[in-house]
């Protein structure tokens, strides 16, 4: 039971899987990474990162929260995006969201979980900043799911406002921001057209999108 031996052997089957194809994938990927993708997504389980866009261990950076919050003052995701920018020189940050996400419904509705609640408080500000737009569904699935989308375009907005990624395009960084949502119900990605690549975009291209979506 505390070994967990099926995850060892699935672990050895998936590795020979890689190896059958080249023998030396993870010695090369030992020697560096140099992947062009910063991914910041949910932490929930049904939302693995590579998986969904198909990218092969070494190709994808990635960094999971609850709810993909980019906060200012939260010295993970910074710290991640920081090393992505500057060092690995990743091309694409992409911010991705998912329908029915769990964070972004108990920010909702509201509910009492503990310590979390504290970080889903971040959401609860948009929610006031969207507050007749979201009033006006009345179903509450549909409702949560037009939250899921505003909260990644907000997200990328707080990627693009970092002093990282102001900085990168400051020195002429090619660097550009991406807003995407998952449906976990049908395993697609949808682009929710809020790419920003340049800090004048910024205004224009969050007010495309809240008017898109
Ligand atoms: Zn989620």
């Amino acid at each position: 039971m505390r070994v967990l031996p099926q995850l060892f052997a699935n672990n050895r089957e998936w590795a020979d899987s890689f190896r059958a194809q080249d023998p030396d994938f993870f010695k090369k990927l030992a020697q560096q990474q140099a992947p062009d993708y910063l991914w910041i997504g949910c932490a929930d389980s049904r939302v693995p990162a590579n998986q969904i866009v198909g990218l092969l261990p070494g190709e994808l950076f990635v960094h999971r929260n609850v709810a993909n919050l980019v906060i200012h003052t939260d010295l993970n995701c910074l710290s991640v995006m920081q090393f992505a920018v500057d060092a690995l020189k990743v091309k694409h940050i992409i911010v991705c969201g998912h329908y029915r996400c769990g964070g972004v419904r108990a920010a909702l509705e509201n509910s009492r979980l503990g310590l979390i609640d504290n970080w889903l408080r971040h959401i609860q500000d948009n929610i006031e900043k969207h507050e007749s737009r979201l009033n006006a569904i009345a179903d509450m699935n549909d409702r949560a799911n037009k939250l899921c989308e505003l909260n990644v375009i907000e997200q990328v907005m707080n990627v693009c406002q970092t002093s990282i990624v102001q900085d990168a395009w400051e020195r002429g960084q090619s660097l550009c921001v991406h807003g995407w949502i998952y449906d976990i119900s049908d395993g697609l990605l949808q682009d929710l057209n809020v790419c920003v690549a340049a800090p004048a975009e910024m205004k224009p291209v969050y007010q495309a999108a809240l008017a898109n979506i």
